[in-house]
């Protein structure tokens, strides 16, 4: 074999594993980096939902040791979207509070550190995302939420406990009672006239369908504000 053909396959392997590596390298905000972002492009603001959306509850489950993790991964318990989302959730908002509903959030904005530890801790990515990738709720366009009943305070029965990872808690999952099967279709569908849609696997996880653009962030909310 000539040199120049061994020299030839020999280099071929190298350039595969390189442009690969670009490929699979995710970008990762932090604070300063994402401040910067917003100054180019302020729709890519997280906005906090507790302040801007009148009449949400906040019940984040990852400020307390009630979750799948059974650790308090957050410290403080606060809600933050892009600007849109936010602005989304708002106008969904208006139409569930016409309904005698609202929403009641269980996790938003997640910082990509909460990510990694999910999977140190699950190691499966059929459960929780890779951190090879970050996941919607890094980028602030993901919320996972349920409805309440304005006049009782109490969550609506839904077809399962957040976060389960059972079959039932699929979104288009049979359901039996006619109640929960109403309070199910009801978030589902106002969640998806404006601009959200459900998780096949989850009926509590929205994706903000607009988020082209929007990197993985890894900012603790105590530096948001
Ligand atoms: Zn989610």
């Amino acid at each position: 074999m000539k040199l120049v053909t061994i020299a030839i396959l020999l280099t071929i392997p190298f350039i595969s594993l390189i442009s690969q590596n670009k490929e699979n390298k995710l970008i990762v905000l932090d604070r300063l980096a994402y401040e910067d972002s917003v100054k180019k492009i302020p729709s890519k603001e997280l906005i906090n939902l507790g302040k801007k959306i009148p009449n949400i509850v906040l019940d984040i489950k990852y400020a307390t040791p009630n979750n799948f993790t059974k650790q308090v991964i957050y410290k403080e318990a606060k809600a933050f979207a892009r600007k849109p989302v936010a602005e989304a959730l708002d106008s969904a908002q208006k139409e569930f509070l016409k309904h005698g509903y609202s929403i009641k959030v269980f996790d938003a904005y997640r910082p990509y550190t909460a990510t990694v530890k999910f999977f140190e801790i699950i190691g499966d990515t059929r459960y929780v995302a890779s951190p090879k990738t970050g996941s919607r709720h890094n980028k602030g366009c993901a919320i996972d939420l349920t409805l309440m009943d304005l006049k009782t305070k109490k969550e609506l029965s839904m077809p399962t406990e957040y976060d389960s990872f059972r079959k039932e808690a699929w979104a288009e999952a049979p359901v039996s009672d006619s109640e929960i099967l109403k309070n199910r279709t009801i978030l589902i569908q106002v969640l998806t006239n404006h601009g959200f849609r459900v998780n096949k696997t989850e009926w509590w996880h929205f994706d903000f369908v607009g988020c082209a653009g929007f990197e993985v962030l890894d900012i603790p909310f105590e530096e948001l504000e």
